[in-house]
């Protein structure tokens, strides 16, 4: 194979490897950060269900208190009936026993609404919790992970770097080297994989690939025409 069509595809191969470093660090940030704010947006639902659990339970023992001073006068009312002297006595005595009966109804119904709410709460508050820990321990482990990442990559991507200038400092074709390094060269690679171009994913003739397999010269792709050669 021509050594310089050899250098050519060994710095498409690096910008390969480069590029696949950056996506397995681009992806881990982007998560870290979703999850950061999925933990930011739980700490505060809990901190609010905090809140608002402490006045429902204020407003349950409010209406507790209210509806067990209620029994404790509807039952000395009660008492009262036999010691009434008349009629007139007898029937205030009734209409107030009725009167507080309709308040302590209201009181009861009060107290059951405010429970259903504590439950409510409760329940939403567990929830959170729990998410919360899920996400804290995922979030501790993708931060590890992208630390360990960044620590042998870097290392990776520096030898990388430095094997790519060392190519475009033998490279003859100065030209080529000129315009890879401001970003015009048009002239493009991919891999002959599972008997398809890379690039565009097109099914190859059997004679085609056993030329490309020659690895005499590069091949351009029927489909797409991206220059072809064969991994070995
Ligand atoms: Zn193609």
């Amino acid at each position: 194979m021509d050594l310089e069509i050899k250098k050519i595809i060994d710095l498409h191969k690096i910008d390969q490897q480069i590029l696949e470093i950056h996506d397995s660090k681009g992806a881990l940030p982007g998560i870290i950060e979703k999850q950061e704010n999925k933990v930011e947006d739980l700490k505060s639902i809990l901190k609010d269900g905090k809140k608002e659990l402490k006045t429902i339970t204020k407003s349950i023992d409010d209406f507790s208190l209210q509806t067990s001073d209620l029994t404790t006068k509807i039952e000395k009312y009660n008492s009262q009936i036999y010691s009434v002297k008349n009629n007139k006595e007898y029937e205030a005595l009734l209409k107030e026993i009725d009167f507080l009966k309709g308040e302590s109804a209201n009181a009861e119904s009060e107290l059951s609404i405010f429970k259903a709410k504590k439950e409510e709460k409760e329940t939403t508050i567990n929830d959170a919790k729990t998410t919360l820990d899920e996400i804290n321990s995922k979030l501790g482990e993708n931060v590890e992970e992208l630390k360990v990442i960044s620590a042998s990559t870097d290392k990776e991507e520096k030898k990388l770097s430095k094997d790519k200038k060392k190519i475009l400092k033998d490279m003859i074709d100065k030209k080529f080297v000129e315009s890879y390094l401001d970003g015009t060269q048009t002239f493009k690679l991919a891999v002959l994989s599972r008997n398809a171009c890379s690039n565009c994913y097109s099914s190859l003739p059997p004679q085609f690939i056993l030329n490309v397999k020659k690895r005499d010269k590069l091949y351009p792709c029927p489909s797409c025409g991206v220059n072809l050669y064969w991994e070995e």
